[in-house]
Protein backbone atom coordinates (compact mmCIF):
# COMPACT_ATOMS: atom_id res chain seq x y z
CA UNK A 1 0.00 0.00 0.00
CA UNK A 2 1.62 3.28 -1.45
CA UNK A 3 0.95 6.75 0.67
CA UNK A 4 2.65 9.59 -0.84
CA UNK A 5 3.00 13.38 0.27
CA UNK A 6 1.31 15.50 -2.16
CA UNK A 7 2.96 19.09 -2.44
CA UNK A 8 0.53 22.10 -2.80
CA UNK A 9 1.41 25.40 -5.67
CA UNK A 10 1.63 28.31 -4.03
CA UNK A 11 4.18 29.94 -2.20
CA UNK A 12 4.87 27.96 1.60
CA UNK A 13 2.34 28.38 3.87
CA UNK A 14 2.47 28.35 7.28
CA UNK A 15 -0.79 26.87 8.09
CA UNK A 16 1.51 23.62 8.43
CA UNK A 17 -1.28 21.61 6.68
CA UNK A 18 0.10 18.20 5.64
CA UNK A 19 -1.40 16.06 2.29
CA UNK A 20 -1.17 13.27 2.11
CA UNK A 21 -2.61 10.31 -1.35
CA UNK A 22 -3.31 6.82 -1.39
CA UNK A 23 -2.20 5.82 -4.12
CA UNK A 24 -5.25 3.58 -5.45
CA UNK A 25 -4.09 3.86 -8.47
CA UNK A 26 -0.93 1.60 -8.00
CA UNK A 27 -3.20 -0.95 -7.08
CA UNK A 28 -2.59 -3.37 -10.29
CA UNK A 29 -4.14 -6.97 -9.07
CA UNK A 30 -6.94 -6.31 -11.25
CA UNK A 31 -7.70 -2.67 -12.55
CA UNK A 32 -6.51 0.24 -10.62
CA UNK A 33 -8.64 2.37 -8.38
CA UNK A 34 -12.15 1.72 -6.84
CA UNK A 35 -13.73 0.66 -9.70
CA UNK A 36 -12.81 -2.98 -9.02
CA UNK A 37 -13.34 -2.87 -5.67
CA UNK A 38 -17.17 -1.90 -6.51
CA UNK A 39 -17.16 -4.81 -8.63
CA UNK A 40 -15.71 -7.64 -5.80
CA UNK A 41 -19.14 -8.89 -4.31
CA UNK A 42 -20.92 -8.12 -8.02
CA UNK A 43 -18.15 -10.55 -9.06
CA UNK A 44 -18.45 -13.17 -6.57
CA UNK A 45 -22.22 -13.15 -7.06
CA UNK A 46 -22.11 -13.87 -10.19
CA UNK A 47 -19.85 -16.75 -9.85
CA UNK A 48 -21.81 -18.10 -7.35
CA UNK A 49 -25.01 -18.00 -9.04
CA UNK A 50 -23.14 -20.11 -12.01
CA UNK A 51 -23.33 -17.11 -14.78
CA UNK A 52 -21.49 -17.04 -18.06
CA UNK A 53 -22.31 -13.56 -18.37
CA UNK A 54 -21.50 -10.49 -16.80
CA UNK A 55 -23.92 -7.54 -18.20
CA UNK A 56 -23.00 -3.69 -17.71
CA UNK A 57 -23.90 -0.15 -18.96
CA UNK A 58 -21.59 2.40 -19.48
CA UNK A 59 -20.10 5.17 -21.37
CA UNK A 60 -17.47 5.19 -23.98
CA UNK A 61 -14.56 6.12 -21.67
CA UNK A 62 -16.38 4.36 -19.18
CA UNK A 63 -13.88 3.63 -16.13
CA UNK A 64 -15.92 1.15 -15.02
CA UNK A 65 -16.21 -0.61 -18.30
CA UNK A 66 -12.38 -1.46 -18.37
CA UNK A 67 -12.41 -2.25 -14.62
CA UNK A 68 -15.67 -5.03 -14.96
CA UNK A 69 -14.14 -6.42 -18.29
CA UNK A 70 -10.59 -6.77 -16.55
CA UNK A 71 -12.54 -8.51 -13.57
CA UNK A 72 -14.45 -10.75 -16.18
CA UNK A 73 -11.19 -11.87 -18.04
CA UNK A 74 -9.73 -12.44 -14.22
CA UNK A 75 -12.63 -14.68 -13.62
CA UNK A 76 -13.24 -16.86 -17.19
CA UNK A 77 -16.96 -14.17 -17.34
CA UNK A 78 -17.60 -13.19 -20.67
CA UNK A 79 -18.99 -9.48 -20.53
CA UNK A 80 -21.61 -7.73 -21.94
CA UNK A 81 -21.05 -3.84 -22.24
CA UNK A 82 -24.68 -1.92 -23.34
CA UNK A 83 -22.96 1.58 -24.35
CA UNK A 84 -24.47 4.64 -24.27
CA UNK A 85 -24.89 6.06 -27.75
CA UNK A 86 -26.42 4.85 -31.00
CA UNK A 87 -23.98 5.07 -33.36
CA UNK A 88 -20.16 4.89 -33.57
CA UNK A 89 -18.23 6.13 -36.21
CA UNK A 90 -14.83 4.59 -34.37
CA UNK A 91 -14.46 2.80 -31.47
CA UNK A 92 -12.83 4.82 -28.75
CA UNK A 93 -9.57 3.21 -27.20
CA UNK A 94 -11.79 1.89 -23.65
CA UNK A 95 -13.82 0.24 -26.05
CA UNK A 96 -11.23 -1.05 -28.32
CA UNK A 97 -9.49 -2.46 -25.52
CA UNK A 98 -12.88 -4.30 -24.43
CA UNK A 99 -13.81 -5.95 -27.58
CA UNK A 100 -9.69 -7.35 -27.28
CA UNK A 101 -10.28 -8.47 -24.00
CA UNK A 102 -13.46 -10.50 -25.52
CA UNK A 103 -16.55 -7.93 -24.60
CA UNK A 104 -19.33 -8.12 -26.68
CA UNK A 105 -20.71 -4.16 -26.84
CA UNK A 106 -24.23 -3.30 -27.41
CA UNK A 107 -25.71 0.14 -29.05
CA UNK A 108 -28.33 1.48 -27.37
CA UNK A 109 -30.46 4.94 -27.74
CA UNK A 110 -29.79 7.51 -24.82
CA UNK A 111 -33.25 7.57 -23.81
CA UNK A 112 -33.56 3.76 -23.46
CA UNK A 113 -29.80 3.60 -21.56
CA UNK A 114 -31.26 5.66 -19.04
CA UNK A 115 -33.70 3.22 -18.23
CA UNK A 116 -31.30 1.00 -16.94
CA UNK A 117 -32.40 -2.19 -15.64
CA UNK A 118 -35.60 -1.51 -16.82
CA UNK A 119 -34.26 -0.95 -20.30
CA UNK A 120 -35.44 -2.44 -23.77
CA UNK A 121 -31.69 -3.61 -24.77
CA UNK A 122 -31.25 -5.65 -21.67
CA UNK A 123 -34.73 -7.45 -22.35
CA UNK A 124 -33.21 -8.34 -25.89
CA UNK A 125 -29.70 -9.34 -24.22
CA UNK A 126 -31.54 -11.25 -21.72
CA UNK A 127 -33.78 -13.30 -24.54
CA UNK A 128 -30.56 -13.86 -26.34
CA UNK A 129 -28.13 -15.26 -23.66
CA UNK A 130 -29.08 -17.22 -20.79
CA UNK A 131 -27.64 -16.64 -17.17
CA UNK A 132 -26.54 -13.16 -17.32
CA UNK A 133 -25.84 -11.39 -14.21
CA UNK A 134 -26.09 -7.41 -14.51
CA UNK A 135 -24.18 -4.77 -12.48
CA UNK A 136 -26.22 -1.89 -12.47
CA UNK A 137 -24.20 1.09 -14.26
CA UNK A 138 -20.56 2.07 -12.35
CA UNK A 139 -21.05 -0.85 -10.15
CA UNK A 140 -23.28 0.94 -7.62
CA UNK A 141 -26.37 -1.34 -5.33
CA UNK A 142 -25.00 -2.36 -1.71
CA UNK A 143 -22.88 -4.70 -3.10
CA UNK A 144 -20.79 -1.89 -4.52
CA UNK A 145 -21.16 -0.08 -1.49
CA UNK A 146 -19.73 -3.09 0.57
CA UNK A 147 -16.46 -3.75 -1.70
CA UNK A 148 -15.74 -0.11 -1.03
CA UNK A 149 -16.24 -0.59 2.94
CA UNK A 150 -13.88 -2.96 2.63
CA UNK A 151 -11.10 -0.97 0.67
CA UNK A 152 -11.30 2.13 2.87
CA UNK A 153 -10.99 -0.60 6.15
CA UNK A 154 -8.09 -1.61 4.69
CA UNK A 155 -6.77 1.95 4.09
CA UNK A 156 -7.89 3.66 6.96
CA UNK A 157 -6.30 1.38 9.42
CA UNK A 158 -2.76 2.10 8.00
CA UNK A 159 -0.81 3.59 10.38
CA UNK A 160 0.00 6.68 7.86
CA UNK A 161 -3.31 7.13 7.53
CA UNK A 162 -4.01 7.86 11.34
CA UNK A 163 -5.78 10.82 12.56
CA UNK A 164 -6.49 12.29 8.92
CA UNK A 165 -9.27 14.07 7.43
CA UNK A 166 -10.42 11.99 4.31
CA UNK A 167 -11.29 13.24 0.83
CA UNK A 168 -12.82 11.29 -1.85
CA UNK A 169 -14.43 12.51 -5.28
CA UNK A 170 -18.05 10.77 -5.94
CA UNK A 171 -20.26 10.46 -8.88
CA UNK A 172 -22.88 7.46 -7.89
CA UNK A 173 -21.74 8.23 -4.17
CA UNK A 174 -21.27 4.31 -3.71
CA UNK A 175 -17.24 4.65 -2.82
CA UNK A 176 -17.95 7.71 -0.80
CA UNK A 177 -20.71 5.57 1.33
CA UNK A 178 -17.76 2.98 2.18
CA UNK A 179 -15.70 5.42 3.17
CA UNK A 180 -18.25 6.90 5.41
CA UNK A 181 -18.88 4.03 7.32
CA UNK A 182 -15.40 2.20 7.41
CA UNK A 183 -14.66 3.63 11.33
CA UNK A 184 -12.63 7.04 9.67
CA UNK A 185 -13.90 10.39 11.86
CA UNK A 186 -14.41 13.07 9.06
CA UNK A 187 -14.51 12.69 5.18
CA UNK A 188 -14.97 15.40 2.52
CA UNK A 189 -16.84 13.89 -0.58
CA UNK A 190 -16.35 15.54 -4.21
CA UNK A 191 -18.71 15.61 -6.55
CA UNK A 192 -18.04 15.64 -9.99
CA UNK A 193 -21.42 16.33 -11.13
CA UNK A 194 -22.80 19.74 -10.95
CA UNK A 195 -25.27 20.77 -8.34
CA UNK A 196 -25.71 17.94 -6.65
CA UNK A 197 -27.41 19.59 -3.36
CA UNK A 198 -28.93 15.54 -1.51
CA UNK A 199 -25.41 14.50 -1.81
CA UNK A 200 -25.39 14.36 1.97
CA UNK A 201 -28.33 12.46 1.84
CA UNK A 202 -27.53 10.42 -0.50
CA UNK A 203 -24.21 9.17 0.96
CA UNK A 204 -26.67 7.87 4.34
CA UNK A 205 -29.04 6.36 1.83
CA UNK A 206 -26.50 4.26 0.26
CA UNK A 207 -25.35 3.19 3.27
CA UNK A 208 -28.70 2.24 4.78
CA UNK A 209 -29.47 0.24 1.81
CA UNK A 210 -26.20 -1.83 2.46
CA UNK A 211 -27.17 -2.19 6.13
CA UNK A 212 -23.70 0.35 7.59
CA UNK A 213 -24.04 3.03 9.71
CA UNK A 214 -22.07 6.12 9.18
CA UNK A 215 -19.30 7.11 11.28
CA UNK A 216 -17.50 9.72 9.64
CA UNK A 217 -18.42 13.72 9.82
CA UNK A 218 -19.77 14.39 6.15
CA UNK A 219 -19.21 17.60 4.35
CA UNK A 220 -20.35 17.73 0.83
CA UNK A 221 -18.59 20.12 -1.99
CA UNK A 222 -20.33 19.91 -5.72
CA UNK A 223 -18.53 20.85 -9.19
CA UNK A 224 -19.07 23.98 -9.73
CA UNK A 225 -15.95 25.14 -10.94
CA UNK A 226 -15.08 23.36 -14.66
CA UNK A 227 -18.50 23.54 -16.01
CA UNK A 228 -20.02 20.18 -14.81
CA UNK A 229 -19.59 16.19 -15.41
CA UNK A 230 -16.42 15.37 -17.68
CA UNK A 231 -15.50 18.81 -18.71
CA UNK A 232 -12.05 19.82 -18.16
CA UNK A 233 -11.66 23.81 -17.93
CA UNK A 234 -7.99 25.69 -18.85
CA UNK A 235 -7.44 26.72 -14.73
CA UNK A 236 -7.66 22.27 -14.42
CA UNK A 237 -5.53 21.38 -17.17
CA UNK A 238 -2.76 24.56 -16.07
CA UNK A 239 -3.05 23.64 -11.80
CA UNK A 240 -2.35 20.17 -12.96
CA UNK A 241 0.45 21.22 -15.03
CA UNK A 242 2.17 22.56 -12.14
CA UNK A 243 1.08 19.94 -9.58
CA UNK A 244 2.71 17.26 -11.50
CA UNK A 245 6.45 20.01 -11.98
CA UNK A 246 5.79 19.61 -8.13
CA UNK A 247 5.15 16.01 -8.02
CA UNK A 248 6.19 14.12 -10.83
CA UNK A 249 5.45 10.62 -9.65
CA UNK A 250 1.82 11.25 -9.10
CA UNK A 251 -0.83 11.79 -12.12
CA UNK A 252 -4.61 12.50 -11.55
CA UNK A 253 -7.38 11.35 -13.49
CA UNK A 254 -9.53 13.98 -15.58
CA UNK A 255 -12.74 13.90 -14.05
CA UNK A 256 -12.63 12.90 -10.40
CA UNK A 257 -9.35 13.26 -8.48
CA UNK A 258 -7.65 16.09 -10.23
CA UNK A 259 -11.26 18.57 -9.03
CA UNK A 260 -10.97 17.13 -5.92
CA UNK A 261 -7.11 18.09 -5.77
CA UNK A 262 -8.06 21.70 -6.76
CA UNK A 263 -10.92 22.43 -4.87
CA UNK A 264 -9.12 21.51 -1.85
CA UNK A 265 -5.97 23.58 -3.31
CA UNK A 266 -8.44 26.87 -3.59
CA UNK A 267 -10.00 25.90 -0.37
CA UNK A 268 -6.40 26.25 1.30
CA UNK A 269 -5.92 29.39 -0.11
CA UNK A 270 -8.45 30.96 0.72
CA UNK A 271 -7.40 30.22 3.92
CA UNK A 272 -10.92 27.46 4.03
CA UNK A 273 -9.51 24.60 4.70
CA UNK A 274 -9.31 23.04 8.41
CA UNK A 275 -7.50 20.18 8.43
CA UNK A 276 -3.93 19.36 9.32
CA UNK A 277 -3.84 16.20 8.29
CA UNK A 278 -5.02 15.76 5.02
CA UNK A 279 -5.72 12.50 2.89
CA UNK A 280 -6.61 12.16 -0.38
CA UNK A 281 -8.11 8.75 -1.73
CA UNK A 282 -6.79 8.61 -4.91
CA UNK A 283 -9.39 6.54 -7.21
CA UNK A 284 -7.94 5.80 -10.34
CA UNK A 285 -9.06 6.23 -13.95
CA UNK A 286 -5.79 7.34 -15.38
CA UNK A 287 -7.10 5.73 -18.19
CA UNK A 288 -9.82 8.36 -18.94
CA UNK A 289 -7.30 10.49 -20.54
CA UNK A 290 -6.73 8.16 -23.40
CA UNK A 291 -10.69 9.96 -24.18
CA UNK A 292 -9.37 13.69 -23.64
CA UNK A 293 -8.08 16.06 -26.39
CA UNK A 294 -4.51 16.32 -26.86
CA UNK A 295 -4.62 20.23 -26.30
CA UNK A 296 -6.36 19.57 -22.40
CA UNK A 297 -3.88 17.17 -21.56
CA UNK A 298 -1.56 18.19 -18.81
CA UNK A 299 -0.11 14.68 -19.23
CA UNK A 300 2.62 14.24 -22.06
CA UNK A 301 2.09 10.35 -21.30
CA UNK A 302 -0.67 9.34 -19.00
CA UNK A 303 -0.59 5.42 -20.28
CA UNK A 304 2.94 5.23 -18.77
CA UNK A 305 1.86 5.56 -15.39
CA UNK A 306 -0.85 2.81 -15.56
CA UNK A 307 -0.79 -0.28 -14.78
C1 LIG B 1 -16.21 6.06 -10.75
C2 LIG B 1 -15.13 6.84 -10.14
C3 LIG B 1 -15.34 7.60 -8.97
C4 LIG B 1 -16.69 7.72 -8.33
O1 LIG B 1 -17.11 6.53 -7.69
P1 LIG B 1 -18.60 6.40 -7.15
O2 LIG B 1 -18.59 5.18 -6.32
O3 LIG B 1 -19.50 6.26 -8.35
O4 LIG B 1 -18.95 7.62 -6.39
C5 LIG B 1 -14.27 8.30 -8.43
N1 LIG B 1 -13.05 8.26 -9.03
C6 LIG B 1 -12.81 7.56 -10.14
C7 LIG B 1 -11.44 7.60 -10.74
C8 LIG B 1 -13.83 6.83 -10.74
O5 LIG B 1 -13.59 6.14 -11.86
Amino acid sequence: MQFDTLLMPGPPDDSGNEFLIYRGDLECNIAPGNKQHKLKYHMQQALSEGCQYVATFGGPHSNHVAALVASCQLHGLKPLIVVRGETWAKLTPTLQSAVASGAVLFPSTRQDYRLGLASEIKQTIDSYYSNVYWVPEGGAGPLGVMGCFDWAKTISQHSKAEGAHFCVASGTGATAAGFASSGIDSLSVFSALKGTHNLTEDVQSLCRQAGLDITAQLSTYDECLHGGFGRISKELVNFLRTLYRLNPSIILDPIYTSKMVYQVYQLQNKGLWPHRRTLFVHTGGLQGWLGVKKDQQPYSDPERYSC
